[in-house]
């Protein structure tokens, strides 16, 4: 049995890079850039009139004119108009080019129109409401870093240098699979000794917010079974999460199959609790998670390393959240703790971990009231309110 930072160490050791693929715009979205994105023009691509008024030469009104005549209209999507006469004005909307010969904008508010045209009633500053020409970026810049992940604002900017499909790194092919006889479909009215399979649609709604769409199975505690459904499945996937039979009982046979199968054993039992049974195991390039079928003990090991895992493999830096446990813990087993909390922020911006000690891994209410779990490493019986320690977040928002 290994400690739980070891377990994860080697977990991490096993990441690696799915490759790249180019999707449409549209399902960018949360995904990570695998190319650097150059601005085509520059940003603006034209002296853009950012207020609705007129167009003026400052030199005119420097040199005391303040009444303008209206030479022409200028609307957004309009090419360049000129403005020959220092009398004259064109009257302009947000959106439009800047004309030649005009140099500062005027807005209505700052007008009062005439027979013929318009009067300016406010002191006036050259070049004022204009958004000039390369003053966000240059052409040829780099506006959206490989390694990025895809934010609505940053589509935006795809959008506006013509990006309708883009590069990003390939996310794993996930199958989720139970496990267990007393498993029925949960459309399926259970008999008295049976439950539902609960788990995998948890996790697949996981996998769902973080952007997988993983396949879903059910495999019987038979070792033909297991054998013929995990060949299948390891052939067509990345990475095979399974729940459920992987503990010391009879009819545990995940770990001996896996192994017969050839998927090389990583570690077997961690010191952590809920999830001690959790087995992890490779085969080439596939990477295998048994968890524990309990809810709780499912839904830790796959925070604590299948998240961490999807992270170093898209290449990206997983923040772990900091808190200050908010009362004095206690926790005698030598074991890892993973501490079902929730949290929240004071006025000084630090946040703050309550734990409540659910009833027990198979108590799959508790977590749905929680933030997260708290994790309190083994080695200690009291864990002190005031003190820092990392924490796991059950939420998608919380991480970067
Ligand atoms: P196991 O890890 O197979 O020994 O299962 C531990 C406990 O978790 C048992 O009470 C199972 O009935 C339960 N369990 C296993 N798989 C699931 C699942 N997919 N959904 C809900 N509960 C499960
Ligand atoms: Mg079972």
């Amino acid at each position: 049995m290994i400690d739980q930072a070891e377990a994860l160490e080697i977990v991490l050791a096993h990441s690696h890079s799915l490759g790249e693929e180019e999707v449409p715009l549209s399902s960018s979205i949360g995904r990570i850039l695998a190319e650097d994105i150059r601005a085509d023009r520059p940003f603006p691509p034209f002296d853009r009139v950012c207020m609705d008024g007129i167009a003026i030469p400052f030199q005119a009104y420097d040199e005391g004119r303040r009444a303008f005549t209206k030479a022409a209209m200028a609307a957004a999507g309009d090419p360049q108009k000129e403005l020959k006469d220092q009398e004259q004005c064109i009257e302009i909307m947000t959106g439009a080019i800047l004309p030649k010969g005009a140099d500062t904008i005027v807005r209505y508010e700052d007008l009062k129109e005439t027979a013929d045209g318009f009067e300016i009633t406010t002191e006036v500053k050259q070049g004022q409401n204009i958004h000039y020409r390369g003053e966000d970026t240059n052409q040829g810049d780099s506006i959206l870093k490989h390694g990025l992940r895809v934010k609505a604002m940053d589509v935006n900017i795809l959008a506006s240098v013509g990006k309708s499909s883009v590069w990003v790194r390939k996310q794993p092919k996930v199958a989720v699979i139970s496990s267990g006889e007393e498993l029925v479909p949960i459309d399926q009215q259970p008999e008295a000794h049976q439950i539902r399979r609960s788990n995998v649609h948890m996790l697949v709604a996981r996998l769902d917010e973080l952007g997988i769409q993983a396949h879903e199975y059910h495999i019987r505690d038979k070792e033909s079974d297991i054998r013929k459904w995990v060949v299948d499945i390891l052939n067509s996937h990345d990475v095979l999460l399974l729940s459920g039979g992987v503990s010391k009982g009879k009819f545990d046979l995940i770990p001996q199959v896996l192994e017969e199968l050839g998927v090389e054993k990583r570690f077997h039992f961690v010191k952590q609790r809920p999830g001690k049974p959790l087995w992890f195991g490779t085969m080439e390039n596939k990477r295998v998670f048994a968890f524990p079928g309990n809810p709780v003990s499912t839904l830790a090991c796959f925070h604590a390393y299948f998240v961490p895992w999807l992270y170093a493999s898209l290449g990206l830096e997983y923040q772990a959240i900091k808190v200050k446990l908010s009362t004095d813990v206690q926790f005698r087993p030598d074991l890892t703790y993973f501490a079902q909390a929730r949290i929240w922020q004071d006025e000084q911006a630090v946040t703050w971990a309550e734990v409540k000690h659910g009833g027990g891994s198979g108590d799959m209410i508790s977590p749905s009231t929680m933030d997260g779990f708290v994790i309190l490493p083994r080695g200690k019986e009291e864990y002190k309110a005031g003190e820092v320690y990392l924490f796991l977040p059950f939420h998608p928002l919380c991480q970067g």
